[in-house]
């Protein structure tokens, strides 16, 4: 098992475990537990157990957002694609790294956020694709342009129903698009890059879109400082 991976088990046995101490230690010594395979899914906004009775749900998994997405149709983004670019990567990554929208690569691997660059940006960070979750705001590749509002309001609620699914400790924004979509703000994308804001209760960071420093390799180095300001906090909460 990926230390990782481990590591997240141990952390929630031992909060479960603590839980259910202080639900001892208040009396409650004959709690019984739902079997959690046998609740139906939340409904979209809702996160975790809901407090039971009829209303008892449990959190969606990434393969039911999968499975609810099919081959969809809600937007006119899907003439324009070969295929949809569902996030990738780990469920217990601690932190998410969130495109824009797929581009011409994207559309013929499969992989969000693909292309070299953002492989070379892993690396120097000492992560790689298997480490992380990578996602993108707009699944399907809007071929020239940039995807219109009413394309990413339809598409941004899979990238929310992930988002509370990994429950990561931080995202990197990756451009323009998740900025805006995280912050829920127009504010201009050149006054908040490189600074934190919170996505319920997450820290996010916004910076540099990959495909965007392939045009603006001067930008390089301001990247680089907002990455490396994600490094830093990753240490400060290990
Ligand atoms: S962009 Fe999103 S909402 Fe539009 S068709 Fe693709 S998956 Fe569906």
């Amino acid at each position: 098992m990926p230390d990782q991976l481990q590591k997240s088990l141990s952390t929630t046995l031992n909060e479960v475990r603590a839980w259910l101490e202080d639900l001892r230690a208040l009396g409650l010594h004959d709690l019984q537990v739902a079997d959690l395979r046998e609740l139906q899914p939340c409904p979209p906004g809702i996160v975790g157990l809901d407090r039971g009775g009829d209303s008892a749900c449990r959190q969606e998994t990434l393969e039911e957002i999968r499975a609810d997405l099919s081959d969809c149709q809600r937007c006119p983004l899907c003439n324009s694609r070969t295929r949809i670019i569902f996030g990738a990567g780990i469920a217990s990554s601690r932190i998410v790294f969130v495109g824009g929208a797929p581009g011409k690569v994207a559309d013929t691997t499969g992989e969000p956020l693909a292309g070299e660059l953002f492989d070379r940006i892993l690396f120097a960070m000492g992560m790689e694709r298997s480490s992380v979750y990578a996602c993108e705001v707009v699944m399907c590749r809007p071929g020239q342009r940039v995807p219109h509002q009413d394309e990413i309001a339809t598409c941004r609620s899979f990238l929310q129903r992930q988002l509370a699914v990994i429950a990561p400790q931080i995202i990197v924004a990756m451009g323009e698009i998740p900025t805006s979509v995280l912050s829920d703000q127009s504010e201009d994308f050149g006054k908040i890059r490189g600074h934190w804001f919170k996505y319920q209760g997450i820290d996010v960071m916004p910076t540099f879109d990959p495909a965007y420093l392939l045009l603006h390799p001067h930008e390089k180095r301001e990247a680089w400082n907002d990455l490396k300001e994600v490094l830093r906090r990753m240490r400060q909460e290990d």
